[in-house]
């Protein structure tokens, strides 16, 4: 691979079109693909206004209508399937096949999942209470749509990380406005397409084009928001619902360690490192960011990754299986990550493979694998978002877990070694919000996981049940068929109410059971 400067141009840079537009590039040729209206606060206000107004018809219609429309924008997606993956391909020069499989099947699989599975997560629950009080009364937790849902995504997963949050909101009976990145607006905008060709209804849906001030926008207007981006980003937008208390839900950065034991089947391990450190270009939340090998095995599995890496494929993603990594999407990506490896080698580390700028025209870094690195260094302790692979030496699985957790963020991790119970039993001690045992990332494909991050890496989850019923509030139900005319703690008090308090209390509170008794 030869190294040819990009210079992003000065459009490509701020996305500006000059005009109240935003010009959208792909960034594997720099050419202009498509221009998107850059809304204001009104516009945006409109949208949620049409939103809010169509959304008690869109709950109406009950779970089965709204199945209806999410299985018939499953078949569209799969019509369609071409169309789409050129859109996401276009405007984030990501690969046939990573457009494949994030953009298209996994949001053609939620489209599924949701609508089968929104109804049985969000039924109504029925529950006892211990509470003497309460006796005989029927209690019901029951979930409901909490109105507009404002959906903020990145440029990453154009449309898994931004119409694929939107799903199960809408299964839920929100309705929702859909503010995509600057950088990738198009897929958003087909999918909006693709669900009104399926029956959605008008203004179910809509999508808020903008940059950071028409998400802003969002964020005062609607119910309730999901949002998915950088760690920055995400504290802004808290700090900025606060005021409202509109609720968050927020995805956010990772730094995610794999951790690699002296019994771990290291081929296995090198080809994970590999993919998920490069896939996407490395531009994946839960990208494989730094490795940790444990001493007896670092030179052999470092050699392994740096051999794949050299095999892999870099150029302006055509037909199927062209190209292996793609462009970087995002223009200022490119100076980040040269930053993060410069900063690397100052302190002393090592490039084996890559480190440079790709072949132009459009924006591409070389799969990069780096050794000798440790914690003084930013590509260990910041997000990079690139194709990097920073693997470091450690004595022994506790000083890997040391290091994998010296980490503000926390959103995957991994483990490899051939003792599976050791490895879960290391993998609980990880302070990620996700951690996998000889595998990565591809807890994700489990949509019946939470998925979510703890510490800098965000607040609430995707998938599992708490991945719908944070799209609604939460109604707590209780009904008294039965009732005396007047019950024995009610008003008067009565000499008789203090002795029968007394009482139960004693009866009932007055013992430590016998298994927690202290010994004495
Ligand atoms: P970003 O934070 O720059 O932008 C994300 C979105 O927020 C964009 O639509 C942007 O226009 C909007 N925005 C910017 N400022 C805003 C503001 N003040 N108020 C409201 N909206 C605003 O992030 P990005 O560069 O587009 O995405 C990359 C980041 O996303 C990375 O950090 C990556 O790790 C993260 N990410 C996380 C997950 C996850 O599931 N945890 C998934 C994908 C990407």
């Amino acid at each position: 691979m030869s190294t040819v400067e990009h210079q992003p141009t000065e459009q490509a840079q701020n996305g500006a079109g000059g005009d109240g537009r935003i010009a959208v590039e792909n960034p594997a040729t720099g050419e202009t693909i498509g221009h998107v209206p850059d809304m204001d606060s009104a516009q945006v206000s409109e949208l949620v206004a049409r939103a809010r107004a169509a959304q008690p018809a869109w709950d109406t219609l009950g779970f089965e209508g709204r199945a209806r429309v999410m299985y018939e924008m499953r078949k569209w997606m799969v019509d369609n399937r071409e169309r789409i993956a050129r859109t996401v391909m276009e405007e984030t020069g990501k690969t046939r096949e990573d457009a494949q499989l994030a953009d298209v099947f996994t949001v053609a699989d939620a489209l599924g999942f949701w609508a089968k599975k929104g109804p049985k997560y969000l039924a109504d629950e029925r529950v006892r209470s211990h509470s003497p009080f309460v006796i005989g009364r029927k209690l019901v937790i029951r979930y409901r749509p909490l109105g507009v849902v404002g959906v903020i995504g990145p440029w990453n997963y154009p449309i898994a990380n931004c119409f694929g949050d939107a799903i199960p909101a809408l299964v839920a009976g929100d309705t929702v406005v859909l503010k995509p990145s600057e950088v990738t607006p198009l897929s958003s905008v087909l999918m909006e397409e693709g669900m009104l060709a399926s029956g959605m209804p008008a203004d179910v849906m809509l999508v808020a084009t903008g940059r950071g001030a028409t998400g802003a926008a969002l964020v005062d207007a609607a119910d309730m928001i999901m949002f998915t981006g950088s760690t920055g980003t995400g504290k802004k937008i808290m700090a900025q619902a606060a005021e409202t208390l509109t609720p968050v839900s927020l995805e956010l950065g990772g730094k995610d360690p794999m951790v690699v034991l002296r019994d771990a089947d290291l081929e296995r391990a090198a080809n994970t490192a590999v993919h998920w450190g490069m896939s996407n270009g490395g531009q994946i939340c839960q990208a494989v960011e730094r490795v940790y090998v444990e001493e007896p095995v670092y030179d052999e599995f470092v050699q392994k990754v740096v051999d794949k890496t050299k095999t892999l494929r870099q150029g302006k993603p055509e037909g199927p299986g062209s190209v292996d990594v793609g462009a970087v999407t995002f223009a200022p990506q490119l100076e980040l990550i040269e930053r993060h490896i410069r900063d690397a080698v100052d302190k002393g580390a090592e490039v084996l493979v890559g480190g440079k700028q790709g072949d132009g025209p459009g924006r591409f870094f070389q799969p990069t694998v780096l050794r000798n690195v440790d914690h003084t260094m930013q590509i260990m302790t910041e997000e990079t978002f690139g194709p990097t692979l920073p693997i470091m030496k450690v004595r022994d699985a506790d000083e890997a877990v040391t290091l994998a957790n010296d980490s503000r963020y926390g959103l995957n991790s991994s483990v490899f070694t051939r003792d599976t119970a050791k490895g879960e039993e290391l993998a609980r001690r990880l302070t990620a919000g996700n951690a996998c045992v000889n595998d990565c990332v591809i807890n994700y494909a489990a949509t019946e996981l939470p998925f979510g991050g703890t510490g800098e890496s965000g607040l609430g989850v995707r998938h599992g049940p708490q991945g719908i019923r944070k799209y609604c509030g939460v109604q707590s139900l209780l009904v008294t068929r039965f009732g005396p005319k007047r019950e024995a703690y009610m008003l008067p008090y009565k000499g008789s109410t203090s002795r029968l308090l007394d009482r139960v209390s004693a009866l009932m509170y007055g013992r430590v059971p016998r298994r927690f008794r202290r010994s004495s």
